[in-house]
């Protein structure tokens, strides 16, 4: 969600933003904008706009140089996106140009108690903090009164600042929205993502909530709110850039679904050695101690949290819930004697999960998260971390790290079960029946044009196959806009049978032989009231008139594969009404705030 690149150094600062904006340009935003200083021309200038970085690329004067900068993408919160709200923020007397990621919960009672006289000109929650650092610094030196508005701020925030007084300095602040400070030899970067970084720094510094730097030439400090030295750790830039261009794919999504296959012989090499799964001996004492497993999540991990809550109970017998973190942050359900946390994040930066993870913390509970990215804050801040190894994934909505997630589930549940089954196997036939499906890709293209012709449509399924038709309704909805439930196919009757009308889809998800007959049941009850139904079962229980015979796998790995043609379906519904698959409107990759 949203980005922030600053750089100070001898290379061109706008080239350096702008193709760090880009890259940030998977997490989603609305606006974007930059503040540059002219080298020559020894003046501040500010464009930003509503729209694109390319549109911003192109409201940018190119003609000058320039060596200290920062920019931005935002993703509203306070404000719609236009170009007044679009940040840089400049301060009353405009000595101070901001960038903001984050919410400032106080932002009104700061404004009616500090800055009566001020007048300000956005609607956002950001302008406040420029206005509060020029207040202060009259009083003060400038790292003090940005320390000391930092003591003021409640919510989160990662900033980087320019003062227009000294361009031989850039400033930067953080808590809870992440932030990283890149080091090249020539020059420093502040970005909220280290794809921001590749190719310019070698090394980073992940920065420390409430923790302040003030950069000037190839030196740095990094000081907390009081002004005291806090120690940090210089970490090494391993992620390769080629990773995440497009190559011959339309887009992003379509690539990272046929990147599957790939990504679960990815993780059969990582976590085994022959048929042995090889687990972190901490991580496996962590959920073999405990009595209760807690994951917390939310969209698409969430969904392959339920998969794993099945993995959980029926491999390995643990009691295992499911929760939505930004309910259980506020409302914590009564917890069993030893419980472990399980954290489940594509991005690894989800500010609900992070809000609970601090909090059971705080409570001296055990925590483990997994995620895709290994330098995350989630990776970072639990006591335990599992890679998924999906490999960077750029298309906002996820794919390839929801099957890399629940691959991963099945290996945790499997390292603590009888091990009734060859898991190496069972993973790779399912790698090789994700293959035939997208073999047979243009043949959905042909149902999707067929079936999914209104504005609403249902996945029901029962068992596992509802998880999965919970992913499957996300995804679709999502990309294509089209109104999806995803529905336990028992439940339909109950209430929600009255939206089904002529032609209405209702796409049934069956993969489980002791519960088919009643899921083919509850398509039959749809059928008889006009639903146009479309059938994905697999071999094993598949009836000859359904639309998408899938093989068979280990029933509880069903999701790992049924989800591949419902993703492909979302991807033509989305393509054939012509809206931008990889970045779909109102959404955030890596979703940064509470
Ligand atoms: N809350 C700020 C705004 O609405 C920043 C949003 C962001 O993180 O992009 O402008």
């Amino acid at each position: 969600m949203c980005g922030i690149v600053g750089y100070i150094g001898t290379e061109d600062a706008r080239e350096i933003i702008i193709s760090g904006l880009t890259r940030l340009e998977y997490r989603g935003y609305d606006s974007a904008g930059i503040a540059l200083y002219g080298s020559e021309s020894k003046t501040f200038n500010i464009y930003k706009d509503k729209g694109r970085v390319a549109h911003l690329e192109s409201i940018t004067d190119f003609s000058y140089k320039s060596c200290l900068g920062i920019g931005h993408t935002r993703w509203a919160t306070h404000g719609v996106p236009n170009q007044a709200n679009s940040h840089p923020h400049t301060s009353e007397e405009s000595r101070f140009f901001i960038v903001h990621n984050g919410v400032i919960d106080n932002y009104k009672e700061l404004k009616s108690e500090l800055l009566t006289e001020n007048k300000f000109y956005s609607d956002t929650d950001t302008e406040v903090i420029a206005h509060l650092i020029e207040k202060f610094s009259f009083e003060m030196n400038v790292d003090e009164a940005i320390r000391k508005t930092m003591s003021l701020l409640e919510g989160s925030y990662a900033l980087a600042i320019i003062d227009t007084k000294d361009e031989s300095k850039l400033y930067a602040c953080k808590n809870k929205s992440p932030l990283l400070l890149g080091i090249g030899d020539k020059g420093i970067i502040v970005a909220s993502d280290l794809m921001a970084l590749v190719g310019y720094s070698k090394e980073y510094i992940p920065l420390k909530d409430k923790t302040f730097v003030e950069i000037s030439g190839n030196d740095y400090k990094i000081l907390d709110i009081i002004g005291k030295v806090v120690k940090h750790e210089v970490k090494v830039i391993d992620v390769d850039y080629t990773n995440i261009e497009k190559g011959e794919y339309a887009h992003f999504m379509l690539k990272e679904i046929s990147e599957q296959p790939s990504v679960i012989r990815t993780i059969i090499t990582k976590y085994f050695d022959g048929e042995e799964v090889i687990l972190n001996g901490k991580v496996k004492e962590a959920l073999e101690e405990s009595d209760r497993l807690y994951i917390i999540a939310a969209g698409t991990s969430m969904n392959a949290g339920s998969v794993g809550r099945e993995l959980f109970e029926k491999m390995a017998g643990i009691p295992t819930e499911v929760h939505i973190a930004s309910e259980f942050a506020y409302n914590m359900p009564l917890l069993s004697k030893k419980p472990l946390f399980i954290f489940i994040s594509q991005s690894g930066e989800t500010a609900d999960l992070r809000a609970v993870l601090v909090n059971v913390k705080a409570k001296g509970y055990r925590t483990l998260t997994i995620t895709n990215v290994k330098t995350s804050t989630l990776a970072r801040e639990a006591d335990y971390f599992v890679e998924i190894h999906a490999g960077p994934e750029i298309a906002v909505a996820s794919t390839k790290a929801y099957t890399a997630q629940i691959a991963i589930l099945a290996i945790l549940a499997y390292g603590l079960s009888d091990k009734h089954i060859n898991l190496r196997k069972e993973l790779s036939k399912v790698a090789i029946s994700i293959e035939n499906v997208i073999d047979r890709r243009e043949y959905i293209e042909t149902l999707v044009k067929e079936y999914l012709t209104k504005r609403n449509c249902f996945y029901i399924g029962r068992g596992i196959d509802y998880y999965a038709c919970l992913e499957s309704s996300l995804k679709l909805k999502e990309i294509s806009y089209i109104q999806t439930e995803g529905f336990a196919a028992g439940e339909l009757k109950h209430g929600t049978i009255a939206l089904i009308e002529e032609d209405t889809p209702v796409i049934a998800i069956i993969s489980q032989r002791d519960i088919s007959k009643n899921t083919r049941s509850n398509l039959n009850e749809v059928k008889s009231r006009g639903a146009k139904t479309l059938v994905i079962s697999t071999k094993g229980v598949h009836e000859h008139d359904d639309q998408i015979v899938l093989d068979d796998v280990y029933e509880l790995f069903s999701p790992l594969l049924t989800i591949i043609p419902a993703q492909f379906i979302a991807y033509y519904a989305a393509l054939h009404r012509g809206y931008d698959i990889d970045k779909p409107r109102n959404l955030a990759k890596s979703v940064t705030v509470e």
